[in-house]
């Protein structure tokens, strides 16, 4: 059977196919960077980078890009509480993402690309679709006429046939009974920062962030456009409309969507206050592998309960991972070959292909993983597993290892750097302003595992190293 996905837009599973070559061009929406990431958005980075390992181990060669949102509401809003630049608030966070990813051993992208560097092209955008009548103006903002795409809906499967004509919604995120024309172009409030374009004073909307910077550097038409679950209304539904309206062709062939990171049944989400990020997690004492483990043993589709004893189960299986491979290493197995191994080993391989192409069965591939360990670990232990079996084994491990990744063990982090506490000092300054006292309080916990102690005073707060 070939590789296959479930694709939003037809809620089927089809079988992945390019119109042309092996390349494939996929876009894939990236982090917000007005705080730090949490492990419920890398639970949808790592799947991002599974699917990029797995296309690459079957063949297919890639091109993609995935986006930096570097202004928007919530980055504005930060920028001007801390008399800063929109670039100086959202590097330090820019730099935690790229630090984190590396941690996590997510495979990068080809391109990164950043909202603020292409706000010229969206604006030529935002004016390319004024000129075919799918926008109004409204108090120097530009708007999406959502009855001038008919098939608006067709991703979320939405029926939006009772809208109500000139209704908008100036947000970039709002709930599926707020459907209404959405802001492409927001003109600026007092004090707020702005860009001067042909299309007036503003910052453009989300949405067109991405249609734009996905065209510009993969055509009109991409293979896989991929995101969380929680993207697929307002902000691929706008997307799409957006796109087709400018090129007329259909936008993405592939729509894929990750399920999320829970924590005690609700989404883990900076609103919520539950959530963990990669720093707080490892500031526990868990190496990143783990993290990591956890993230991908659940395939992506379906929801992932975080706990700390899962967590602890997935340290567990890394270790007998390792084990494993180190009796590759260093036992001393009899000589020759034994048939029925052979055959083992290239089974479990065939197994680990067949899930994985079946839409990414991250659980279906470990557990083939597994159960072939216990098969040659009894065999060891027996003597039946012989010294020429080894070449075979040690090569389905890579094979596991280059989706996984999980086999070497991280450097032990070194402590936090002055800044990476300065930024810790003032998230937790900043939580404390928004009554949010927990989760200041997970703050100064993760600094003090980290040996590092703050201390309150009335200038502010001071800290140090153990
Ligand atoms: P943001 O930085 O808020 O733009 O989100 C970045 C990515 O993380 C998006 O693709 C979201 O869909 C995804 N995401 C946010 N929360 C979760 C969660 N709890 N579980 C999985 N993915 C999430
Ligand atoms: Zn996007």
């Amino acid at each position: 059977m070939a590789l296959r996905f479930y694709n939003t837009l037809s809620q089927q599973v089809e079988e992945f196919r390019l119109q042309e070559g092996n390349l494939v061009r996929m876009y894939t929406c990236g982090p917000t960077v007005y705080n730090f990431a949490h492990i419920g958005n890398f639970r949808t980075f790592v799947f991002y980078d599974l699917l990029r390992r797995w296309l690459a181990a079957r063949g297919y060669k890639l091109d993609h890009v995935m986006n930096i949102t570097d202004v928007e509401d919530r980055i504005i809003r930060n920028s001007i509480e801390q008399h800063k630049a929109i670039k100086e608030y959202t590097e330090v966070y820019e730099k935690a993402f790229f630090e984190d990813c590396e941690v996590l051993r997510l495979t990068q992208p080809e391109r990164w690309v950043r909202a603020t560097e292409h706000i010229s092209e969206m604006a030529a955008a935002i004016a390319k679709l004024g000129e075919k009548g799918y926008t109004y103006t409204s108090e120097g903002s530009v708007y999406f006429r959502i009855a001038s795409f008919p098939d608006y809906g067709k991703l979320s499967h939405n029926d939006f046939s009772g809208i109500r004509a000139g209704a908008r919604v100036d947000v970039d995120t709002y709930e599926k009974a707020d459907a209404r024309d959405f802001v492409l172009w927001k003109s600026p409030k007092d004090g707020e920062p702005f860009w001067d374009t042909p299309i007036g004073p503003g910052r453009p909307g989300w949405h067109i962030e991405c249609s734009v910077m996905a065209i510009e550097y993969l055509g009109e038409t991409l293979d896989i456009h991929a995101g969380g679950v929680d993207l697929i209304f307002p902000h691929h539904e706008n997307e799409i409309a957006q796109s087709v309206s400018l090129t007329g062709k259909p936008f993405a062939r592939y729509w894929l969507h990750s399920e999320f990171l829970l924590v005690d049944g609700q989404k883990m989400s900076k609103s919520l206050g539950n959530f963990y990020t990669l720093r707080d997690v490892l500031g526990r004492g868990y190496p990143p592998e783990t993290v990591r483990y956890l993230l991908a043993s659940v395939p992506y589709r379906k929801q992932l309960n975080f706990t700390f004893e899962g967590l602890q189960s997935a340290k567990t299986a890394v270790e007998r991972l390792r084990n494993f491979a180190w009796r590759l290493d260093q036992e001393k197995f009899r000589p020759g070959a034994n048939e029925k191994i052979a055959e083992r080993t290239a089974e479990a391989e065939r197994q680990f292909g067949q899930s994985l192409d079946d839409d990414l069965n991250t659980a279906g591939a470990l557990g083939a993983t597994f159960e072939y360990l216990r098969d040659a670990n009894v065999a060891m232990d027996s003597g039946d597993f012989r010294e020429q079996n080894v070449p075979a084994a040690r090569a389905f491990l890579g094979c596991f290892d280059s989706i996984f990744d999980v086999l070497r063990p991280s450097a032990q982090k070194q402590s936090l750097s002055d800044a990476e506490v300065e930024a810790r000092i003032l998230a937790r300054a900043e939580a404390k302003k928004a009554r949010k006292f927990g989760e200041a309080d997970r703050i100064r916990d993760e600094l003090t595992a980290q040996g590092i102690i703050l201390e309150d005073t009335k200038d502010g707060v001071r800290w140090k190293r153990k």
